[in-house]
């Protein structure tokens, strides 16, 4: 193939996001496809994955997490791409993989960072439910979170990427699941498609009331999604020995600084202390090695047999990617997010 035509659309980091992600933060640049050198396969992107850790990456970032993007790179994020041409003899043209292309049409690789994904039939669940969130809420739950049947667990963004894999792999470990989500649609759809027991609407009042009349006998496991006002209403439902996976912190991630939640302090440690309460950060990269072929497997079959379903929010087209990213953060998307950037 002769790609003098190709033209490889991409969108960079043009400035750092002062709270909300603003269209001014992007830039939409447009240049000739690269061209595959020896042992180099060029990908066509097929759909990018939409997922809240952008936003930090978008700030200057402290060691021990994936490194910031670099005013001017290519905004970061995986992909399901074509491979278009193949210099690597273990890929062939037509391919479908797993990549890490980011928010682009077209990008190169070695292979090293590639997971063929052939026969699968819908393969940009390989970015949600059957790819990176599901894999983290299966390690943050079952690793971390260990349920027991008739334990009572919390999750909120709970039709989310990795909240609705959290409370259907509860629900299997027999517990109790209450939600917590955005809107009446988002709480319907967690109880009657996902088979919790209950879902709270985040937007609506005396969250902290709502929440303690929904979890009679407390709270054994949160996995901690967001922060705010949730992990508030969550703080004195603790029970004696409960495990706390700290996941993300979605509620703060626009913030212009964390330290304007530090009256919160005192309060969670008071907790964490009389309580007993295991609190554990995980990020999920650390896991892959251990953890991944397990969860691939046993996900499958879940998904295969109808025990966890999986919702997507498709929007189309890479130039939409910005706002729906800044959409995320606050909210709009229903599923995991994902962009169809060319079609299939
Ligand atoms: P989701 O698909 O759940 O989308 C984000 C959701 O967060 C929104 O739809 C919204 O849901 C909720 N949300 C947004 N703003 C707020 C707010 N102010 N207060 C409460 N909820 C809010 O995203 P993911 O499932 O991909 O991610 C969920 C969490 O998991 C994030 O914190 C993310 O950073 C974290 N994560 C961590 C990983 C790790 O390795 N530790 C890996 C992957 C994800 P709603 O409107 O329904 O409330």
């Amino acid at each position: 193939m002769n790609n003098d035509t190709l033209v490889n659309r991409r969108i960079t980091l043009a400035a750092r996001p002062h709270g909300r992600p603003a269209p001014q933060d992007f830039r939409l640049e447009t240049r000739p496809a690269p061209v595959p050198g020896d042992g180099q396969v060029l990908l066509r992107t097929l759909y990018l994955s939409l997922d809240p850790y952008m936003r930090n990456l978008m700030d200057e970032v402290g060691p021990g997490y994936a490194p910031s993007v670099a005013l001017g790179e290519t905004m970061v994020g995986g992909t399901v791409g074509r491979v278009v041409q193949s210099r690597n003899p273990q890929f062939q043209a037509g391919q479908l993989v797993l990549a890490n292309a980011g928010w682009q049409d077209y990008s190169l690789s070695d292979g090293a960072d590639l997971l063929p994904l052939d026969g699968m039939a819908q393969p940009s669940l390989a970015l949600g439910g059957l790819g990176m969130p599901g894999f983290t809420a299966y390690v943050g739950l079952l690793d971390i979170g260990q349920p027991r049947p008739g334990e009572t667990v919390v999750v909120a963004a709970a039709t989310g990427a990795v909240g609705a894999v959290v409370g259907q792999l509860a629900k299997l470990r027999g517990a109790r699941v209450v939600g917590i989500a955005g809107g009446a649609d988002k709480c319907r759809h967690a109880v009657e498609k996902l088979g919790f027991d209950l879902c709270l609407d985040r937007h609506e009042a005396r969250l902290d009331e709502r929440l303690a009349a929904a979890c009679p006998a407390g709270i054994d496991i949160y996995f901690e999604n967001v922060g705010g006002d949730v992990l508030d209403a969550v703080l004195p439902l603790l029970n004696i020995g409960a495990r706390v996976p700290v996941c993300g912190f979605i509620a703060h991630y626009n913030q212009a600084s964390p330290s304007t939640a530090s009256d919160r302090l005192p309060k969670l440690l008071a907790t964490v202390l009389q309580k007993r309460i295991r609190m554990q950060g995980f990020i999920i990269l650390d896991h892959y090695a251990e953890r991944f072929t397990d969860f691939r497997k046993e996900m499958a079959e879940w998904v295969a047999q109808g025990q966890v379903r999986l919702r997507e929010d498709v929007v189309d087209g890479l130039e939409q990617a910005p706002a729906a990213f800044a959409g995320l953060l606050e909210g709009k998307n229903f599923g995991k997010l994902v962009v169809r950037v060319a079609d299939e």
